[in-house]
């Protein structure tokens, strides 16, 4: 365990608000082209602020202008666990009429930074950067290996950043405990406080179904095989199918620890009330609702429409693209067999194309990480448990879980992040951290870190 004291980890806490803020300045905004992002600029930032102290680091950019940076500092033991931190440094577009403070602007005001990425992840990967400069700089000489890695790209799936360096590269990132993105909200509930950490995320599914009609003269529509009236029916299918939900144990575990009363906790631990809870849920918490949904259900948003190709011309092809989220242990066929149930006849008049997979990624809630991670939160949140969680989108942690690493989504936050703050800041408007869980977060790496590699 680190045994820093207070004006030391006030100190560092100090350094992550400094870093966050000159993270969000670089707005390396990924909105999925290759030629977005710029994540070169806070590869080289993190780069400065961890020079001079003798840390070892690479970059590898595998498009111009998409550089992740990879620092370690070597273990004596080869024996001992490798450790891995791994923060993304691109964030989403924005829409900047919606926030109350310039998005890029980085300002610290009453205690809070704001902008974007504050709270995904640049506070994470800021904090990550300034506790690694921290152990190099103390001269620490750990038994297990620990990684820094700045990560590009991880917005738009990773293509250019952590998949990339997972096929190209993984002997500079391989390592047996990953610590990333989205966990840490700590929830007060009459039995005690319980800290989430992200175990596992869902699959992904995406399908573009596409319809067919015949062309016609727009003029005279009476009994023509219009593609877009046929789309809209595809679409109102879809968002009536209702696919059987199913408790998982990560569900279970978290729905034990969520402060709500006996009867809604029965309820969403049952496969046939868990959709009604979720309605009745949604009048006051609307974002509660819709995670709990997802946690027990998979998914479907048709989310982008193509076709058509003049207002006088009755369209012969109209294209649907399906977000579809699938629950662990879902694959292919079982996608297949949730659309034919949801379409029924129209089913074999439509052609489903994938347009990317990925299956649901899961780490155990058990061993050395977990009980760490329940050791340094514990330092900060005395007599605090830990509840696993899964989320509903998509991580890079996948890449690590794919080839046997144990990958936890966390963090550590302030009381003063509430569940509802922290889901609605995740791409939304006036995103900010509170400077404490800045601090808070800075403290775990080093408690996290210095218990597992010694
Ligand atoms: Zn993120």
């Amino acid at each position: 365990m680190l045994d820093a004291d207070v004006t030391t980890l006030d100190r560092l806490g100090e350094q992550t608000t400094e870093l966050l803020q000159l993270l969000i300045r670089n707005a390396c905004v990924n909105d999925g082209t290759p030629d977005s992002g710029d994540e070169t600029r806070s590869a080289d930032l993190l780069a400065d602020h961890l020079q001079g102290v003798g840390l070892d680091f690479v970059t590898h950019a595998p498009l111009p202008r998409r550089a992740s940076l990879v620092a370690r500092i070597e273990g004596t033991d080869p024996q001992a666990p490798t450790v891995c931190l791994m923060g993304h440094t691109d964030v989403v577009p924005v829409s900047p009429a919606g926030w109350q403070r310039d998005p890029f602007g980085g300002e610290l005001v009453d205690g809070e930074v704001w902008g974007r990425g504050a709270i995904d992840m640049l506070n994470l990967t800021a904090s990550m950067a300034v506790a690694t400069r921290h152990l190099a700089a103390t001269g620490w000489k750990p038994r297990g290996t620990l990684i820094y890695f700045a990560v590009a790209d991880e917005e738009a799936g990773g293509h250019f950043g952590a998949e990339w360096l997972a096929d190209n590269a993984y002997d500079d990132i391989k390592a047996d405990y990953v610590l990333t993105e989205s966990g840490g909200l700590a929830m007060r509930t009459p039995t005690g406080t319980h800290v989430t950490v992200t175990v596992a995320e869902k699959g992904i599914a995406w399908r573009r179904i596409r319809v067919r009609g015949t062309p016609g003269h727009g003029s005279m529509p009476f009994g023509t095989d219009n593609a877009l009236v046929k789309a809209a029916e595809v679409v109102r299918r879809l968002h009536a199918y209702r696919p059987q939900a199913r408790i998982n144990d990560i569900w279970r575990a978290y729905a034990q620890a969520v402060d709500v009363d006996d009867d809604t906790r029965a309820a969403l631990l049952d496969p046939a009330r868990v959709y009604g809870a979720c309605q009745a849920i949604a009048a006051t918490s609307p974002g509660v609702a819709r995670f709990a949904h997802a946690c027990t259900h998979t998914t479907f948003s048709p989310n982008v429409v193509a076709g058509g190709v003049k207002t006088n011309v009755v369209p012969d092809t109209v294209d649907i693209d399906v977000d579809i989220r699938t629950l662990p242990g879902e694959t292919a066929p079982d996608v297949a067999d949730h659309l034919a149930a949801a379409l029924g006849d129209m089913a074999a008049t439509v052609e489903i194309v994938p347009i990317q997979d990925g299956l649901s990624s899961a780490s155990p809630v058990t061993g050395e990480l977990w009980d760490a991670v329940g050791r340094a939160v514990r330092r900060q949140y005395p007599d605090a448990g830990l509840v696993p969680r899964i989320t509903a989108g998509g991580t890079d942690a996948r890449f690590y879980r794919e080839r046997g690493a144990t990958a936890y989504g966390f963090g550590l936050y302030s009381p003063q992040v509430g569940p509802g703050d922290f889901a609605s800041r995740f791409h939304g408007n006036d995103e900010r951290v509170d400077v404490e869980s800045l601090r808070m977060t800075t403290q775990l790496w080093l408690d996290v870190v210095t218990d597992l590699l010694g």
